[in-house]
């Protein structure tokens, strides 16, 4: 059986937890880490319908992309829905775990998700999440370097883009001298030493530090391993928010409208006209992702599909851009998908479920 804490850290290989914004409360939000898992329910919304459902079919664990815990709490008597949640899933020994911001940050994320849905090629990050790539400098004796390299790509450094093995090296001379209380592998107390080292250098997401230097200290031969660390102002293509991307054909308005609602299944959308401007470049952004309009319109967006636009947000278009406001739940609810399929493909022994529940608080009549 998998307990709570395996399912929990597969989520966050996908979406490390560091990526979430400053605001947000991604993570594990009630129950025991180290229960063992009985079956997943996987959500948009975590509500208390939602835990009826996962009661109902013996889940006890529901993976929901927004926290139901976002702000402080200092009480819990059940007055809001928030508040009877979190005790409904208390009594029922259900751990609630929100994977949010860091899913929206990372590549096959929430955006990656609705750019496939649009099939938009070319597909880039829109704006980039800086300080994520870090670079790792040592020094190993020529000899040891293939199996340093090799724990440290295992590790997972050195990955660029579509590269993977990537490092650079140069041989010098490394010099050193043990002290009496040092165990050194090549050379003796108090005598200078020389070794003929390679001075390797590769980039790694800073995530991986921790994984990276204990993969490091295992594989390299010395007592005292050298070794610079330096934060990198580099982009790094696969963290950030937003997705980028091109449609196979240019579409006129009308006919890109019809095409989203297809798409994205919509009954209707908000959106601003770019008149007889054909939409050929996409940016999207699930949930509230106005903060982008000024981006998406620098990168040549024709359209920026999202949710929850703000009237006076929509004057920011231009009648350039095609603001399209799809609504949040919309834009988001697929999301559910991405849980889903990492969830199935890695845990065959416990069932995985996509809720039934449509937990959208806002409905339309026209
Ligand atoms: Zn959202």
């Amino acid at each position: 059986m998998a307990k709570i804490h395996e399912v929990t850290s597969l989520l966050e290989q996908l979406a490390p937890l560091r990526y979430q914004e400053s605001y947000d409360n991604a993570g594990l939000q009630t129950g025991d880490a180290n229960a063992e898992v009985t079956g997943v329910l996987v959500t948009l919304d975590c509500t208390e319908a939602v835990l009826e459902e996962a009661i109902a079919k013996g889940c006890n664990l529901v993976v929901a992309h927004h926290p139901v815990i976002f702000k402080g709490l200092k009480q819990l008597t059940g007055r809001s829905y928030v508040e009877r949640t979190i005790i409904k899933a208390i009594q029922n020994n259900i751990a609630i775990y929100a994977s949010h911001t860091n899913l929206d940050n990372v590549l096959h994320g929430v955006n990656t998700k609705i750019a496939n849905k649009l099939g938009l090629q070319q597909q880039r990050i829109l704006v980039n999440k800086p300080s994520t790539l870090m670079q790792l400098v040592t020094f190993v004796p020529v000899e040891h370097t293939e199996k340093v390299l090799a724990a440290l790509h295992q590790a997972g450094a050195g990955n660029i883009g579509a590269y993977s093995g990537c490092s650079f090296s140069v041989t010098g001379t490394g010099r050193f001298t043990p002290s009496e209380q040092a165990a050194p592998t090549i050379g003796s107390a108090n005598q200078p030493e020389q070794v003929q080292e390679n001075r390797l250098e590769l980039l790694f997401p800073a995530v991986l530090q921790g994984k990276i230097m204990a993969a490091l200290q295992q594989a390299h031969p010395y007592e005292e391993v050298a070794h610079y660390l330096y934060n990198l102002e580099n982009q790094n293509q696969e963290v950030g928010i937003g997705m980028i991307g091109e449609l196979e054909q240019e579409l006129a308005e009308e006919q890109f409208l019809t095409y989203l609602k297809e798409k994205m299944s919509l009954q209707g959308l908000r959106y601003t006209s770019i008149g007889s401007k054909k939409v050929k470049r996409v940016a999207v952004c699930g949930g509230a992702g106005s903060f982008l309009i000024k981006d998406a319109l620098r990168q040549g967006a024709d359209a920026l599909l999202t949710g929850d636009v703000k009237y006076h947000e929509f004057f920011d278009a231009e009648g350039r851009l095609m603001i399209a406001d799809i609504g949040h739940y919309e834009s988001e609810v697929y999301t559910k998908e991405i849980f889903y399929d990492a969830i199935s493909k890695t845990f065959p022994n416990f069932a995985v479920l996509i809720s039934e529940v449509n937990t959208n608080p806002v409905r339309y009549t026209f």
